[in-house]
């Protein structure tokens, strides 16, 4: 037998070799979130415009077992981010942050019914308390909202306004789709100051500082790999919505974090960034109340000023709306 006869035989099993490399490579696609790996055994699950995570989602491999942070907002966008973590990391789920109670943080619960849920104790209260009207609003009054959603014209809009579009047409397809089959899973390991948990691969430690965003704020620190997950503590290149926690608190709680030692910070929204986007959410927040004291001293609500939008500053900003209910927010605390 010479070489030549050999080579087709050497070239079919390197062929097949490149195709199962090049088919095992592909990362796991889902139409809800991208998988953003952000260091050995860390990875960032950013939603996807249009899509039913809604908002971010951390996967992080401990060694023997995986902690999902903020399972999304559907089942079924946490099925595909139950799904990732099995490719990822090779390990069965065992533990579920839930950052604060929103409901586009927690309705993928219900897929991780076998791991340990974990929240802060007001936060439990705060899912028990609110979830039940949220599910009954994606049974009922959402399906009309989404239908004015579907019937705006959108051949005059710009790409920005498209995009938001887009966003709000997957936030409310998400209460419809989700709304029959929803279930109120509540944590059941509650941390009211801080949790580590000792990894064989890595430690991370669930931390809260109390009211911020909400009134019951957690996060999650990974001290060794310096990485943060933040939940809806930071917003980036989106509007943080600031009307249910309180805001001195939630600066004061951001100005701490700032103090950790991090190279790289998970929101609960927008892309993946640092420290210096702290600084920019904090800016925000001064602006807000500086266009809210200007309302007070001109005598006027900014609730009656239609014109009252977001400024071009933040044109790239999705969650646009919640620019006016912000300014509202701040002005009622001035009086
Ligand atoms: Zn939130």
């Amino acid at each position: 037998m010479n070489e030549s006869k050999h080579l087709p035989f050497h070239l079919f099993f390197l062929l097949c070799f490149i195709g199962t490399s090049f088919l095992s490579a592909q990362p796991f696609s889902s139409r809800h979130f991208e998988i953003e790996k952000l260091d050995d055994g860390v990875w960032a699950a950013i939603a996807k415009i249009g899509g039913h995570a809604i908002c971010n989602a951390g996967i992080i491999d401990l060694g023997e077992e995986t902690l999902i942070f903020d399972p999304f907002m559907t089942p079924e966008a946490a099925d595909d981010l139950k799904k990732a973590a099995m490719e990822l990391t090779g390990h069965p789920v065992k533990y579920v942050v839930n950052s604060h109670y929103h409901n586009d943080h927690i309705g993928g619960n219900q897929v991780f019914e076998n791991a340990t849920l974990i929240s802060t104790t007001r936060t439990r209260e705060l899912i028990a308390q609110n979830q039940p009207d949220e599910i009954e609003y994606g049974k009922t009054d959402a399906s009309k909202r989404l239908a004015d959603i579907n019937a705006a014209n959108i051949t005059s809009m710009s790409n920005q306004a498209m995009e938001e579009h887009e966003m709000w047409k997957g936030y409310y397809e998400a209460y419809v789709t989700s709304g029959p089959v929803l279930r109120v899973i509540l944590p059941t390991l509650l941390v009211d100051h801080e949790l580590s948990i000792m990894g064989s691969k890595q430690n991370v430690k669930c931390i809260t500082l109390g009211t911020g965003h909400t009134e019951s704020d957690l996060f999650l620190y990974l001290p060794e790999k310096k990485i943060l997950f933040l939940g809806d503590l930071l917003f980036i290149k989106n509007h943080p919505w600031m009307k249910e926690g309180n805001t001195d608190h939630w600066i004061i709680t951001l100005d701490s974090i700032k103090m950790m030692d991090s190279k790289m910070i998970v929101p609960g929204h927008g892309p993946v960034g640092s420290k210096s986007d702290i600084d920019v959410m904090e800016n925000y927040f001064k602006q807000i109340f500086e266009t809210a004291l200007a309302y007070k001293n001109k005598g006027m609500s900014p609730e009656q000023d239609e014109s009252l939008s977001s400024p071009a500053s933040y044109y790239s900003w999705l969650l646009s709306m919640f620019y006016k209910y912000n300014v509202i927010y701040a002005y009622g605390l001035l009086h």
